[in-house]
């Protein structure tokens, strides 16, 4: 080979060809350096046949400059990026940046220097110094992540290091993980579960690309056997991936892994350090990471020897990434898992429609798990008809809620309460003259988060602390909270149970794994009686004492009127009602509601599962709604309101006309205003068998825009906003 085309991580420029020097050992998938201007710039080798560029002469090409020390991408990786940016109308670059996603895990071996305390004393101590000192006592990492562990400046740190206090030790960067073993800690499984593991086994040991539907209430020990496939992976000598939705959930998930394993997988999410993500990304390459437990962004990673994918809680929408390249990680890691000719799992107690009917259609091959295991009963449901028996005023939970509260704090107990609604309220306005706190930067309102004093927008991060006067018109004590939060509801019950002692979870109050640990440990420990929570407290969690879950607000899911809206209520609802009752005592949910005729309401008391399943798949189907047709979603953006309206009306006015795709719009998003920027949509509604995205490409590929407008496209799209 002595010409070699690079994809390179921008797609601007386009397939670029280079000479290959003498010597230089370049083959499909190599990552290289390679000149451009005055700048040197990172690509891949691809096959020329299938990444098309115009033809340059060998005499006009310059050479590479080096392949950098990593394995090449795999034939399988590479297609799995072709097929990423072909499904999502993605651009390659895009996708390839997602693979190459630690810039220092480029650059081959490497040692760092970390310090830990030496056991000596400095010859003057400072309150800061004896801080430090005290944080330190165990800790191990470098002067900046010191700093951050004791909250002392690195300027005190380096005085310590000075002085002797903190002496240097030199780590490998790379230096491996603890091995998990399949033979530390083999369960014993009932009968149900040894069917369910023996066919995953089966499937790991036979290396064949199967898809399986892992179908199993909250409960009932899907994640013991799909350990068992891990397990067979381990003594393969093959990799596993674990994709969870939260990172929230990854402490109860290590610790049973431990359990099982006897070491931590490696962990891969968005905010790793910057060396813990060099050392798994090259870990995960060389094929020294056995297992692998991440987010969605995991999936793009170049494992050397994938034998598994599981996807657990697969119906969760966390999957979907909603920014940059718009894909689905649960469709991705079946396609992943096509490539690579392995088994995948997605697991689920609630699983999405599009999943059910690709069992039904016989392409998944689906495995139940219904008895809970250990013989725990599943709970009673009961709804609340808020307009028949409403709280008191100013307040939001019912009588009946409030009774069966009591009764559990008697009974020593432990209750649940659930509203998916961050913060104190979700508006607040001027008593005096109605003015509204709304984001600066976006069309929505500012939540009260009492708790830190601020005014915060969930959708762009801004925040201001909550002002003492109104900024309108300036009169003070004036400001009123319309509706409920956690941070309300948790208000509420100290009001009514005085002696109960109450926690807030939240991805603000449980923003850290070792917040979310100390949760957890409270919990378990009956230090807690009443849990206020959003969806972060809907899984993962086995608390034995918890045995009553009330609904705060089952209708709020249901309002905004998305595709999706009564089968997310209906998985979050389910989903938290299996919380209760998961030790001996039985569980009771009581769901708070002003519709219990819904049908997704009276299915979740009725606890009839196939009845919600059965109508919600008439509802799609007669709405021509994923799975039985296709969406897509056209967003155009622009910090220029006129700007942004005009490239959607361009785009609007050649529109295609075809018999078996409706497009509708352009119309100003629901967020019509997001992070400063003005935002249209169009929604395309296609027969299942239409090339959407050949429309869509041919359709945007003819026009061109202003630097300033942002075209995204987004497919089978989950957020509507
Ligand atoms: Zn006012
Ligand atoms: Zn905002």
């Amino acid at each position: 080979m002595n010409r070699a085309r690079l994809l390179m991580m921008n797609a601007a420029l386009g397939p670029l060809d280079y000479r290959v020097p003498d010597g230089m050992d370049v083959v499909p998938g190599s990552v290289v350096l390679a000149p451009l201007g005055p700048r040197q710039v990172i690509g891949i080798v691809w096959e020329e046949g299938r990444l098309p560029a115009e033809r340059v002469a060998d005499s006009r090409l310059r050479p590479l400059l080096e392949v950098l020390p990593v394995p090449p991408l795999r034939a399988e990786l590479r297609r799995l990026i072709e097929w990423t940016a072909d499904y999502y109308c993605a651009s390659l670059a895009s996708v390839a940046r997602m693979v190459l996603s630690s810039g220092g895990a480029l650059k081959g071996p490497a040692t760092m220097t970390e310090y830990r305390l030496s056991g000596g004393m400095p010859e003057r101590m400072t309150p800061q110094r004896e801080r430090a000192m005290a944080a330190l006592e165990g800790e191990q990492a470098t002067i900046r992540e010191l700093a951050g562990l004791s909250d002392v400046s690195e300027g005190v740190l380096r005085g310590l290091v000075n002085q002797g206090v903190l002496e240097p030790v030199v780590v490998d960067c790379d230096r491996p993980y603890l091995l998990a073993r399949a033979d530390y800690a083999e369960p014993v499984l009932n009968g149900a579960q040894q069917d369910v593991a023996d066919r995953f086994v089966a499937a790991v040991e036979e290396r064949r690309f199967a898809p399986f539907l892992l179908d199993g209430v909250t409960g009932s020990g899907k994640t013991e056997t799909y350990f068992e496939a891990i397990a067979a992976a381990i003594r393969a000598g093959q990799q596993t991936l674990v994709l969870l939705p939260e990172i929230a959930l990854t402490e109860a998930f290590l610790r049973r892994f431990e359990d099982r394993f006897g070491a931590a997988p490696v962990l891969w999410h968005s905010s790793l350090k910057s060396t813990e993500r060099r050392r798994g990304w090259r870990a995960i390459a060389s094929g020294s990471a056995q297992v692998v437990v991440g987010a969605r962004s995991a999936l793009f990673l170049p494992y050397a020897n994938l034998g598994l994918i599981v996807v657990d809680e697969a119906h969760e929408t966390s999957f979907k990434q909603d920014e940059g390249v718009r894909y689905n990680a649960r469709d991705v890691a079946v396609m992943r898992a096509r490539f690579e000719r392995i088994p995948v799992v997605l697991a689920s107690a609630t699983p999405a429609l599009e999943s059910l009917q690709m069992a039904a259609a016989g392409t998944y091959e689906k495995l139940d798990l219904e008895s809970r295991y250990g013989g725990a009963m599943l709970p009673a449901i009961t709804t609340i008809n808020l307009t028949e028996e409403p709280p008191e005023r100013g307040r939001w939970l019912a009588p009946p809620l409030v009774e069966a509260m009591q009764a559990r704090m008697e009974r020593g107990e432990q209750t649940l309460l659930f509203l998916n609604r961050r913060g104190f309220a979700p508006l607040t306005l001027c008593r005096n003259c109605g003015h509204r706190f709304q984001c600066p930067n976006c069309s929505a309102w500012l939540v009260e988060h009492r708790l830190s004093h601020r005014l915060a927008c969930h959708h762009c991060g801004h925040e201001t602390s909550t002002p003492d006067a109104c900024p309108e018109c300036g009169e003070h004590d004036c400001l009123v909270a319309c509706g409920p939060g956690v941070e309300r509801i948790a208000d509420e019950v100290a009001a009514i149970l005085p002696e109960a002692r109450v926690a807030v979870a939240t991805s603000d109050t449980l923003n850290t794994p070792e917040k979310a640990a100390a949760f957890v440990a409270a919990a378990e420990e009956g230090a807690i009686d009443v849990i206020v929570g959003t969806q972060l407290v809907t899984k993962g969690f086995h608390f034995p004492e918890l045995t009553l879950v009330g609904v705060v607000d089952a209708d709020l899911g249901l309002e905004g009127g998305d595709l999706r809206a009564a089968e997310r209520t209906y998985q979050q609802v389910a989903q938290v009602a299996g919380r209760a009752g998961r030790g001996a005592k039985p569980g009771e949910v009581l769901i708070q509601t002003r519709h219990p005729d819904a049908p997704v309401i009276a299915a979740l008391a009725a606890g009839d599962r196939d009845a919600f399943y059965d109508a919600e798949t008439e509802a799609r189907r007669h709405a021509g709604a994923p799975p039985f047709g296709r969406w897509a979603a056209i967003i155009v953006s622009s910090e220029d309101e006129a700007e942004a309206r005009e490239a959607a009306n361009r785009i609007g006015a050649t529109r295609p006309n075809l018999p078996d795709v409706a497009i509708l719009g352009p119309a100003p998003a629901p967020l019509s205003l997001l992070r400063g920027r003005y935002r249209y949509r169009l929604l395309i509604n296609a027969r299942r068998t239409a090339q959407v995205q050949d429309v869509i490409r041919d359709w945007l590929g003819a026009l061109t825009f202003p630097s300033g407008v942002r075209v995204g496209v987004d497919i089978d799209p989950y957020s509507f906003v």
